[in-house]
Formats: C-alpha cells, sequence, structure tokens
C-alpha cells in the first residue's frame, strides 16, 4: 500500500517525468506496456490483434497537457488516428483524457477539441471512449459525456469501481444509455473519496458489473482480475445476458497468457493499447498496481 501511493505520487512529479521520457535507460523497458512511440507501432499491434479476433481501443498517451497549443496537437493526433483506423477497416475505438484535451487550462477549449473530435468520429462512425482521471475531475468529465451522448451517441465513458459515488453515476449512465467501461480505478485517491481496502474496490467492482450487465448499454468490464472476469461469465450465463451483449476490456502486454482465451470461448475482448512519447504517467500506474514490475525495472537499471 506504502509502496503503491509512493509510486502513485512520484507518476505525477513533472521533473522525473521529464528525465525519464528522455532517458535512454528507462525507454526498452516500457515496451512491455506500450505498443511503442508512433501511431504506426499501435495499428501494427492492432492489426495482429484483430487477426486473432482481439478489438483495439487506442491510447495517444499524454495528460495533463500545459499549453493549449499542446491541447489542440492530442486532438489533430487522434483525428489522423481516427482517419488511419478507418482506411485499414479497423474496427478499433479511440481512448481519450480530458486533460489532455486541456481541461486544466479551460474547459470551453477542451470541450471545443472533445467536440471536434467527436464530430470526426461520428462522421467516421466510431466510438470514443473517455478515460477517467482522479476524482476532481469526475464531475466535469461525466457533465461533457452527457452533452457528447445528446449530440452524437457515440461515447463511452469510464467508471471507477473503487469511488464511493460510482454507485449513482452507475445509475445515472444506465438510465441515460450511456455506454460504461467498469475499471477498478487507478489513481491515489483520499479514504473520503474512494474505497482503501482492495477487498471492498473488488465488492464494489462486481455489484457495479451485476448492475451493468442487467442494465447498462453495451457495458466494457476492464479488469484482468480472474475472479471477477469468472464470476461476469457465471452471471452472464445465469441471467441468460449473450456474450456479445457486453465486451472484456484489457490493457496492452499485462494479461498476454488470458487474451487468446476469450475469444475462443465466444466472448468479446478489447484490448487498451497505448503508443507515443508521453509515456511516464501511464507506465508509473502500472508500476503501482503490481510491485513485482518494479523490482524487474530496478535489477535491470542496477544492470546498467
Ligand atoms: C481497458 C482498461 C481501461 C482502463 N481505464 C482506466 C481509466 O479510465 N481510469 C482509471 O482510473 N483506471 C483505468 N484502468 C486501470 C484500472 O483502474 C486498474 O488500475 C487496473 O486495471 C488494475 O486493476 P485490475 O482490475 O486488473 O485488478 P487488480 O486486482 O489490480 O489485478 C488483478 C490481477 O491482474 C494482474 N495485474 C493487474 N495490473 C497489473 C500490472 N500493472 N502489471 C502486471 N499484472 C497486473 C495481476 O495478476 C493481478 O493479480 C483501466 C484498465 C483497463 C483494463
Amino acid at each position: 500500500m506504502i509502496l503503491r501511493s509512493c509510486l502513485l505520487f512520484l507518476a505525477r512529479q513533472k521533473a522525473l517525468r521529464r528525465w525519464m521520457e528522455t532517458s535512454s535507460l528507462v525507454r526498452p523497458l516500457t515496451a512491455r506496456f506500450i505498443a511503442g512511440p508512433t501511431l504506426d507501432d499501435a495499428l501494427a499491434v492492432g492489426s495482429r490483434l484483430e487477426r486473432d479476433g482481439i478489438m483495439m481501443t487506442l491510447d495517444r498517451l499524454g495528460e495533463n497537457v500545459s499549453s493549449l497549443p499542446e491541447a489542440e496537437a492530442s486532438c489533430e493526433g487522434y483525428i489522423e488516428a481516427l482517419r488511419r483506423l478507418d482506411q485499414l477497416g479497423s474496427n478499433a475505438t479511440v481512448s481519450i483524457k480530458l486533460t489532455q484535451f486541456g481541461l486544466d487550462l479551460s474547459a470551453d477549449a477542451c470541450r471545443a477539441n472533445v467536440w471536434r473530435l467527436a464530430e470526426e468520429a461520428a462522421r467516421l462512425g466510431r466510438t470514443i471512449e473517455i478515460d477517467m482521471e482522479s476524482s476532481e475531475y469526475v464531475d466535469r468529465t461525466l457533465r461533457l459525456v452527457f452533452d457528447l451522448h445528446e449530440r452524437f451517441g457515440n461515447v463511452r465513458v469510464a467508471i471507477q469501481a473503487y469511488l464511493r459515488r460510482s454507485g449513482r453515476d452507475v445509475e445515472r449512465m444506465c438510465d441515460a444509455g450511456i455506454p460504461v467501461r467498469l475499471c477498478k480505478g487507478a489513481y491515489l485517491e483520499p479514504a473520503a473519496a474512494a474505497f482503501q481496502a482492495k477487498s471492498e474496490v473488488d465488492r464494489n467492482y462486481v455489484h457495479l458489473m451485476k448492475v451493468l450487465l442487467e442494465r447498462g448499454a453495451y457495458p466494457a468490464l476492464a479488469t484482468h482480475d480472474e475472479k471477477i472476469i469468472a464470476e461476469a461469465k457465471r452471471f452472464a450465463r445465469d441471467k441468460q445476458i449473450a456474450p456479445d451483449a457486453f465486451e472484456f476490456q484489457m490493457l496492452y502486454g499485462i494479461r498476454r497468457d488470458l487474451e487468446r482465451q476469450f475469444a475462443a470461448e465466444g466472448y468479446r475482448l478489447r484490448l487498451y493499447v497505448p503508443y507515443g512519447q508521453a509515456w511516464y504517467p501511464y507506465f508509473m500506474r502500472r508500476l503501482a498496481e503490481r510491485p513485482a514490475n518494479l523490482l524487474f525495472l530496478l535489477r535491470h537499471l542496477a544492470r546498467g
């Protein structure tokens, strides 16, 4: 728990981020979790996955940008990604973070950027997935999601099971018919906002998962937790919910051993595939989720 908090704290340190993202020592180690620095790297991963019956959502890495030109560049990068996916005939979605589109700097500019992307996605018949960041952003994210859903109907939003408020948010999404990606949550949150014990988070996940499977609009269950995945399959079978009425989602590089099994069993699986140069915060969250990942990194650095 302490190690996890330290790593999540370090994930927010800008000077360390600058050093790590330009260090040739660490870069090769990110390859397990990140497709590569360019869109082409991610598209190559996507076409391999699609050959195996696995779908993809593309994440152009970047968050908490510090200038509006950077936010616009993120939007442009995603528009390019949508167009390339369309040319390839891929069924991938794209996943975005609102702080990458300027939410820290100007709510209006962020909204204009996301609107532009959603408009282009709608023109191409594609879905945008909106990641959920730390709890201070939840209300602003959901407000924009409601507007996007009403105007374009092509958006899915991540809801975090560790947040105490998420039961209400899931109900609101079900009532509005907005698709949800349910995840456990990856940020450092105070006890007032989030369950701290893994057992409580897991219990809430299973509860929200069942609500979404019964009432949600094409929910996505984003987890690598084998017990929860087994429970989802059992619940769906018992309630006669068709395997194509929902999808599982996993992060690229975490459970390669399990990935092909889903398609073989007739379930849908989408992998979240990140690419780009701004990998540090994403990478640190993956380390924080599993201390063994940190040991691997330290051993490599010690070898020089
Ligand atoms: C598709 C997808 C999208 C996501 N989007 C968001 C989002 O928008 N906002 C957000 O806050 N979080 C997001 N997350 C991250 C999520 O909140 C969790 O932090 C992460 O998925 C780990 O939780 P878990 O459900 O896998 O369960 P855990 O209980 O953490 O892990 C279960 C098992 O999975 C394996 N595992 C999990 N993580 C790792 C890892 N990093 N390295 C190696 N093995 C691991 C281990 O075997 C572990 O025992 C997303 C996750 C996925 C899969």
